[in-house]
């Protein structure tokens, strides 16, 4: 046995593979199991973008690209990031990685020293604090689900948290688990709290294109006084369902790029190059597809809103992702695996976003599914 470093010794498995784990144990025997514990779109990648990848693999896009990411790749991003309001990033100004999960990586490790504070607002995706503690950062916890989930009336409670000795604030909205969207006022208090005790913002958007009933999240990277200490973070897997492509980027201040640069090309030395080539395809050719994948979206919360209303559950109505937060016994963890074990339902307890007492349901997974699944559940009396 080596000596593991202190740095993995920190981090635990996470808690959705465990999970995933109990589920495929359970269908390999044969156990037709409700899977609402993936964060993944149900939906095939659109045509044309697989088509693009096809084209670029043909037409010999096979080797290495610039690290930072193919320059016409970067400059459809910086169009698109110009269209929501961050009009001052250069195609330089961004990194194009293997996934979004890879930006946060690079990030957390270029801006998280030893004994920095991370804050993060709860109930938090969970990588972000493996992320934090992977760099050798302190986690400072911020509570919103007393608010439902809301960041403005959960304000006080962050003003209280940060302090100058605040290193990173991760702000993700629309939030998984919860779905919730930041009001502008509530991203404006954010940006005072960042100017007054100079703190970083690591804006993480990849739900961004996953909104209902017409409302739409903001950057708080275009608000005045943001441009140079926010990073911008987003990725295909969600709005184009390319999870598997592994496919993400950030977009940051000059000084910022070149350090995470680093960080990047001895890492990962560049995202996949007909892949990239894919993404040009995705944020210029595919639009209609999005909406109707956010449409089937919408569909299925509402259902499930009022399913569960049936049953004398109220949920906080989601703004945006595909997620909700159902509430749940107290020990939520019990109640999971419960609702795996009797009802062969899988979900993720809220625990594991430092939020107990909720379980975390994905609705990416067809009306049919979600109504067995709110059946067995009934039917174990779990609800
Ligand atoms: N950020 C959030 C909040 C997520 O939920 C996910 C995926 O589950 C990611 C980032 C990373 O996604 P990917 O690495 O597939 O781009």
């Amino acid at each position: 046995e080596p000596t593991y470093a202190d740095r993995v010794e920190r981090v635990s498995p996470s808690a959705t593979l465990a999970i995933s784990n109990k589920a495929s144990a359970l269908e390999a025997d044969g156990v037709d199991v409700v899977d609402l514990s993936v964060g993944e779109p149900d939906f095939d990648t659109p045509q044309p973008i697989k088509d693009a990848a096809e084209d670029a693999i043909e037409a010999g896009h096979t080797g290495y690209t610039t690290s930072n990411g193919v320059p016409a790749l970067r400059e459809a991003i910086a169009d698109k990031l110009a269209d929501d309001g961050l009009d001052f990033y250069d195609p330089s100004d961004i990194i194009v990685t293997p996934g979004g999960k890879q930006a946060l990586f690079e990030v957390f490790q270029t801006l998280v020293d030893d004994g920095d504070e991370v804050v993060l607002l709860d109930p938090a995706w969970v990588s972000y604090e493996a992320m934090t503690k992977l760099a050798g950062g302190e986690l400072t916890r911020v509570d919103t689900a007393a608010h439902d989930f809301a960041l403005e009336p959960s304000i006080p409670a962050l003003t209280e948290a940060v302090s100058d000795d605040t290193t990173v604030l991760v702000l993700n909205s629309p939030g998984n688990p919860h779905g919730a969207v930041y009001s502008d006022e509530a991203l404006k208090a954010v940006r005072d709290l960042a100017l007054d005790h100079d703190f970083t913002v690591i804006s993480d958007e990849i739900y961004s294109e996953i909104t209902y009933n017409d409302v739409e999240m903001t950057s708080i990277g275009s608000l005045s006084g943001m441009a140079d200490r926010t990073i911008t973070l987003n990725g295909f897997s969600k709005a184009y369902a390319m999870t598997g492509w592994r496919l993400g980027y950030f977009a940051a201040t000059e000084g910022v790029v070149e350090q995470a640069g680093k960080v990047h090309s001895h890492s990962v030395s560049c995202a996949t190059n007909f892949v990239q080539r894919a993404g040009i395809t995705a944020l210029e050719a595919v639009d209609d597809e999005i909406d109707e994948m956010v449409d089937a979206f919408a569909e299925r919360r509402e259902f499930l809103l009022s399913a569960f209303a049936d049953h004398g559950i109220d949920i906080v109505e989601p703004d945006g992702a595909f997620y909700m937060m159902v509430p749940v016994a107290d020990d939520d963890q019990s109640w999971c695996d419960d609702a795996i074990e009797t009802a062969h339902v899988a979900t993720v307890p809220g625990s594991a976003f430092g939020t107990p007492g909720y379980a975390r349901i994905s609705y990416a997974n067809s009306k049919d599914r979600l109504a067995a699944a709110v059946d067995r559940l009934d039917d174990a009396d779990l609800l």
